[in-house]
């Protein structure tokens, strides 16, 4: 979270009470996170958080970083190094829901779009959702 406030103080971002608490619950989930659930827990503390709102706060969020979108399983994970945007690979446990940034210096990502280039596409955004089981639920 520091990293970010410190990230969104640098960029000039204004990091709303709200959009600080919906990156505060998706940084403390251990699993993706659905919008549904960020809004019951919302609603705790915010009595008129309405849908919108919400799906605001996360575009605001998604746009600069701090977050990424699942879109295989509808969800969205705290960014593990928000320092500025980028597009990884994930890996998501069918079992456990868990999700992992595949870390690699957008190595996959260039490729990509290179790839791309060469069929003169130009490529905006790009998702990479690989589906498997992880080490911890092979083993259980
Ligand atoms: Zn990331
Ligand atoms: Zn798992």
């Amino acid at each position: 979270m520091r990293e970010v406030e410190r990230a969104s103080r640098e960029r000039g971002l204004r990091l709303t009470p709200l959009r600080h608490q919906v990156l505060d619950l998706i940084a403390r989930a251990r699993k993706p996170v659905k919008a549904y659930d960020l809004l019951d827990s919302l609603r705790d503390t915010h009595a008129g958080a309405a849908p919108p709102t919400v799906y605001r706060a996360l575009d605001f969020l998604l746009e600069h970083g701090f977050i990424h979108k699942l879109e295989s399983i509808n969800a969205f994970v705290f960014c593990e190094h928000p320092g500025e945007a980028h597009q990884v690979p994930f890996l998501i446990c069918d079992k456990c829901e868990g999700a992992t940034e595949l870390c690699d210096d957008g190595a996959v990502a260039g490729l990509i779009e290179k790839r791309a280039g060469s069929l003169g596409f130009r490529a905006k955004a790009q998702t990479l959702e690989v589906h498997g089981v992880c080490r911890d639920c092979r083993s259980g």
